[in-house]
């Protein structure tokens, strides 16, 4: 299970969208459309699932302790 990333297009940071999923289930998933609420910007962004991805625990515990 893995939290589903997407990159902010202001400040080029990764956001957490919420959504959590695995990343062989999110590949198999049709194109959609969603929004996410940005705590850079503190504004919503649009995104398209081609520009997710998502970050395995792991990962973001190391990106945590970087
Ligand atoms: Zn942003």
């Amino acid at each position: 299970m893995g939290m589903i990333m997407v990159r902010c297009p202001q400040t080029g940071r990764s956001i957490e969208t919420g959504m959590e999923m695995d990343a062989e289930r999110f590949q198999r998933m049709p194109v959609f459309f969603s929004r996410t609420y940005c705590p850079h910007c503190c504004i919503y962004h649009e995104w398209f699932a081609a520009h997710a991805w998502v970050a395995e625990v792991s990962d973001r515990e190391r990106i945590a302790l970087a």
